[in-house]
């Protein structure tokens, strides 16, 4: 088991802890996550997640099955959750250590834009296989 992990917005005003499935943090291209994120968003699924200050949290619907949640405050991008709460997901730079995770897939490369590429050696799985994988 990977022990809990602590982590906060910019400003402060939400902490967090969460407990990571594994040691993997992924990217992800999608349009969604780019617009979102105003980069490239890497996240690491987690269980239990527990926040410490849900008033400061907005909410925003992005499909059918997901929201995501920031900052009220200093618009930190901090989690992405199925309506259902069946899957927790952080923003792996919301961690206070988020160095720790070893960048391991990417995923939706085919919305990725030609202009930029990691040098890591990762997994690439485009938007379908992606899906296919985790629903
Ligand atoms: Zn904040
Ligand atoms: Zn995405």
């Amino acid at each position: 088991m990977i022990p809990y992990q602590q982590g906060q917005c910019l400003c402060g005003a939400i902490k967090f802890t969460a407990q990571p499935a594994s040691n993997n943090m992924d990217a992800c291209h999608c349009t969604q996550c780019r617009k979102w994120s105003g980069g490239v968003l890497f996240a690491v699924p987690c269980t239990d997640l527990k926040i410490n200050n849900e008033s400061q949290l907005g909410a925003y619907q992005s499909s059918d099955w997901g929201e995501r949640l920031f900052c009220k405050t200093c618009g930190s991008n901090l989690f992405w959750r199925a309506l259902d709460q069946s899957i927790q997901v952080v923003m792996s730079q919301a961690f206070d250590e988020p160095g720790q995770f070893t960048f391991s897939a990417e995923a939706f490369v085919d919305e990725q834009p030609g202009n930029y590429a990691f040098a890591n050696c990762t997994r690439k799985m485009t938007g379908e296989e992606f899906m296919a994988e985790y629903s």
